[in-house]
């Protein structure tokens, strides 16, 4: 049996999209017919906390009506038995890799289903809607918000994606359209430090150039087969 390399796979709204959920920048750039400059900033939530709330609890619900598709569950077979180092980060703020059964698995960017208190920092598990002014069940304060990062704010977990990144020997980028930063720069890190990178995509995105390869289709067929290959390759 080959040494089992260490692998990290970032994932964004692309794998998501067979599910049913609306990728960030379709037509017009609008997200479920929002500009995203109208709901994904702290300006927007200062602004009108109304509209944000809303359109995160409209997310939040329609995640009811979603499932896993074939890469997410391709994904969670990799977590499972994949002897080696494996981080799967993700910017996407739906649990369709949790129910999938990944486990490791980290939410760069928030989650539908948690609270953050702007007040004291805490996060909650959430399931209802949110509305603003929800009291902090750990320190009272009327400050509750979605858990989601806003373009302006640090992602979750940097330190932690950043020493995988570091100790990678493949790392993989699946749907996503590479245009959000700090995630779209993992890839010149991960080469830096010596990674093998692989980009699956429906259609090249601005930073094909910088993957050794790209494979070009639906994620729901190229993860699944480049996880098959990957077990093959650790088989005895
Ligand atoms: P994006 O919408 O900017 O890009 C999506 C990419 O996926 C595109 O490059 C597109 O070509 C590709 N794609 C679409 N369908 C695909 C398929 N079937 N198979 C493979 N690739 C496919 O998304 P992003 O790069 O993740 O950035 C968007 C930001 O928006 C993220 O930070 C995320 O937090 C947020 N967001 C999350 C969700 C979600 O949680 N599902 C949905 C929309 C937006
Ligand atoms: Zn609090």
């Amino acid at each position: 049996m080959a040494i089992a390399d260490s692998i990290v796979v970032l994932t964004g709204a692309g794998i998501s999209a067979e599910s049913g959920i609306a990728t960030f920048r379709g037509p017009g750039g609008l997200w479920e017919g929002h500009r995203v400059e109208d709901v994904c900033t702290p300006e927007a939530l200062a602004r009108d906390p109304l509209l944000v709330h809303r359109f995160y609890d409209a997310r939040r619900a329609a995640l009811a009506g979603v499932e896993p598709n074939a890469a997410h569950r391709a994904l969670a077979r990799l977590d499972a038995e994949w002897p080696g180092e494996l981080l799967i980060v993700t910017q996407n703020v739906d649990d369709l890799h949790e129910r999938a059964g990944a486990r490791r698995l980290l939410h760069m960017h928030g989650e539908l289903l948690s609270a953050l208190c702007a007040s004291c920092g805490a996060r909650r598990a959430w399931r209802d809607d949110l509305p603003p002014g929800t009291a902090c069940v750990d320190c009272g304060a009327p400050a509750l918000r979605p858990d989601i990062v806003f373009f302006g704010e640090m992602p979750y977990d940097m330190d932690r994606i950043d020493a995988a990144l570091a100790r990678a020997d493949i790392f993989v980028s699946i749907g996503t359209s590479g245009a959000v930063y700090p995630a779209a720069g993992f890839v010149q890190t991960a080469r830096w430090h010596g990674a093998q990178t692989l980009e699956i995509n429906l259609e090249p995105s601005g930073g094909s150039h910088l993957f050794d390869e790209s494979r070009m289709g639906a994620a729901g067929k190229l993860v699944p087969a480049w996880v098959d290959d990957m077990l093959a390759s650790i088989s005895p």
